[in-house]
């Protein structure tokens, strides 16, 4: 079992609340799994479609209805999971209530890629 890691913590906001900046099971993988990168999206979720196996945990588990289970499938014949930033109700908000929830360890990071405090 591969256990998860904070790569990094960063504080912002005047009570100093502190916020995760990157979220990982501290694997990457090679294939691209991200959609490409939105203008001035403020987080990315990577996922490795191949460990999915289409529960929907985490398509249920994200409050702003940025996941959804693919058309096709992977190799292991499962609707895997993709993630866009801008979800149903909004964009992702970097909660990563996905990558918690995933029995896979599918959801691999979530990352902060820009606007304040980066
Ligand atoms: S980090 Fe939070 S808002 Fe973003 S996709 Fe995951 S659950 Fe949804
Ligand atoms: S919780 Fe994990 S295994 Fe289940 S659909 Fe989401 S990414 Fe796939």
């Amino acid at each position: 079992m591969v256990l998860p890691s904070l790569i990094s913590i960063s504080r912002v906001g005047e009570a100093g609340a502190e916020i995760i900046s990157r979220i990982s099971h501290g694997t990457r993988v090679a294939a691209g799994t991200v959609e490409p990168r939105t203008a001035g999206a403020r987080w990315e979720v990577i996922i490795d479609p191949g460990r999915c196996k289409g529960c929907g945990i985490c398509v249920a588990a994200c409050p702003m209805g940025n996941l959804r289970l693919s058309e096709g499938v992977n190799s292991l014949g499962y609707h895997y999971v993709e993630w866009k930033y801008e979800g149903e109700v909004g964009p992702c908000t970097g909660c990563a209530a996905c990558y918690w929830v995933c029995p896979e360890y599918s959801i691999l990071e979530v990352v902060r890629s820009g606007g304040e405090g980066t």
